[in-house]
């Protein structure tokens, strides 16, 4: 991967699609499978991880849950840069705050927390990566955030003012030169029945599905519909899952997410779902893909 930052903003090659995600490991989940689907394609891609996820936990074996707990920023940088080469990711850039943690815990008070940043000066930083690297779409967490977590919700709000502003001479002049994406994606989080209709067979296979019971207060999402773009990322489950491997802190061999039989991780992740916030897409409007109507 190239991280050199030329210093004039035009110095390397422009990416296609640019993910701009909260923590390390965000990449690998909910984009890991997009990333893998374009790089098939032979489509630059850039990630942008906004904070070190210092907050995390850590499961990898290897470490000193208290030693090594100042180093954690560091480790996950590592973890993720060694997931984008797995997903075929030609630029990586982290924003550089330090993760908030849940709402509520000590993190919050940390002043360099990325729910503490000065907005103008993480979106002028998030401008000048959007003006450097030149994506033709960005894709970001959708409104409100992936899950209520004060970094999650940044992230959709710098990302939202990046989009717009790097676009703009007048805005943050000292930014590089101006650089207009054409199309902004929030990820869909949307209930298609998939994992209702997987659950016995999570069950059958031996795991403990309680965490994930539907409940009254939990109930269906917004149907596979409402998104925009719906990607098949079925053929690359096994590159998303070592891309979640390479998360040793984060991803524990045991964890669902990585140790599912293949067919039933395929089924379970088969699809990615995305909506296009700008230009705002119409409730019904569907695309092939996150590059329709580009050149
Ligand atoms: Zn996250």
């Amino acid at each position: 991967m190239d991280d050199t930052n030329p210093s004039d903003g035009r110095g390397g090659q422009p990416v296609t699609i640019l993910a701009v995600r909260p923590h390390p490991d965000d990449e690998s989940t909910s984009t890991g499978g997009m990333l893998a689907y374009y790089n098939a394609r032979d489509v630059r891609t850039g990630v942008v991880i906004c904070t070190g996820g210092e907050e995390g936990e850590i499961h990898d074996p290897d470490l000193d849950p208290v030693a090594d707990r100042p180093r954690l920023g560091e480790i996950r940088e590592r973890e993720a840069r060694d997931a984008c080469a797995i997903l075929g990711v030609a630029e990586f850039r982290m924003l550089g705050y330090r993760d908030s943690g849940m709402l509520d815990t000590p993190g919050n008070e940390h002043l360099a927390a990325f729910m503490n940043a000065d907005r103008d000066e993480a979106t002028g930083e998030l401008v000048r990566i959007i003006r450097e690297l030149r994506p033709s779409v960005i894709v970001t967490e959708p409104p409100g955030g992936m899950y209520p977590h004060p970094d999650h919700v940044m992230c959709y709000e710098i990302s939202v003012e990046a989009f717009q502003a790097a676009g703009d001479a007048k805005a943050f002049p000292e930014a590089g030169q101006p650089w207009r994406a054409e199309k902004l994606y929030g990820i869909a989080q949307v209930d298609d029945g998939a994992w209702e209709a997987l659950m016995p067979k999570f069950t059958a296979a031996g795991f403990d599905m309680s965490w994930a019971e539907r409940s009254e207060s939990n109930s269906r999402g917004p149907g596979p519909d409402t998104a925009t773009v719906a990607l098949d990322v079925r053929p690359y489950s096994e590159q998303q899952r070592q891309a979640l491997l390479a998360h040793r802190t984060q991803v524990p061999p045991d964890s669902f997410l990585v140790s599912l039989p293949p067919e039933l991780r395929r089924l379970a992740f088969a699809t990615a779902y995305f909506v296009r916030l700008s230009p705002s897409s119409a409730p019904s409007e569907h695309e092939l893909d996150l590059l329709e109507g580009l050149d």
